[in-house]
């Protein structure tokens, strides 16, 4: 579904994404992990289109090249995105934050039926549908923006450090969410810091070290091998 051949990028002059080289397939969840400053957030902007500076090859569902396409294109291929700062509206109510993840797709005009369908898939925002996002704890957001993302179907959804910051009992219901989406014939790349979590739900993960991948295995494989994930994810 998503295939990501020597892709590089900079900001000003600093060179951040070296050369990676990955893909996704229909239905897979894949992890990218690795320490902080690795270049993992700056992987996924470049995905999207949100770092002006780059060059590589990215195919996306059967796509020519996208690396020149505005994001908002990418958004309209079924490229969803959740970053790190989540982005909801806090003044807004849950309900309305999630008629904004329908504005530029073409599912508008089922606006309440989708709400209705997310809120199953998403209890916690179910009883709040009402509620000031804003009022609502860290994680919940952090379910709603994720909630959002998913309102417009995305073929696939990038969703960068979901659980940080986030109550443990909030981490375990994200986690089995993700196994429900993949369930469901969702794509998932997920960058984590969590990365014995992100290792079980995954099918496949890369590590990446100063920008450039350095392993890349089955999750199973990869949580299984302590010293690699020392060497390389250690915070
Ligand atoms: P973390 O887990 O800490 O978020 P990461 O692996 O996601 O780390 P990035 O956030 O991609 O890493 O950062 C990679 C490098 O790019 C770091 O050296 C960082 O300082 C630099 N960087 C990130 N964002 C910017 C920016 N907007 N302008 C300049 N440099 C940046």
């Amino acid at each position: 579904m998503l295939n990501v051949e020597n892709l590089e990028s900079w900001y000003d002059r600093s060179y951040i994404v070296q050369g990676i080289s990955l893909r996704v397939g229909k239905g897979e969840i894949v992890s990218i992990i690795g320490r902080n400053g690795a270049g993992k957030t700056t992987t996924l902007r470049t995905i999207m289109g949100l770092v002006p500076k780059c060059k590589g090859v990215v195919t996306f569902d059967g796509s020519d090249n996208i690396i020149d396409e505005p994001t908002h294109t990418r958004f309209q291929r079924g490229l969803g995105f959740v970053p790190e700062e989540r982005r909801i509206v806090p003044a807004l109510t849950v309900r309305e934050n999630l008629r904004l993840g329908l504005v530029s797709s073409d599912l508008k005009s089922k606006e309440d039926e989708i709400i209705e369908e997310i809120a199953v898939s998403f209890p916690r925002l179910k009883e709040r549908l009402d509620q000031i996002a804003e009022t609502m704890s860290g994680g919940e957001q952090q379910m709603l923006a994720i909630a959002r993302a998913l309102a417009s179907d995305p073929k696939m959804i990038m969703l960068d450090e979901p659980s940080e910051g986030i109550m443990p009992v909030l981490v375990d219901e994200m986690f089995e969410l993700f196994v429900r989406l993949k369930e469901q014939g969702k794509t998932i790349l997920l960058v984590e810091q969590n990365v014995e979590r992100a290792l079980e739900v995954s099918d496949r993960a890369y590590i990446l070290d100063q920008g450039i991948i350095v392993r890349e295995s089955t999750g199973a494989d990869l949580l299984a091998d302590k010293e690699i994930q020392e060497k390389y994810c250690a915070v």
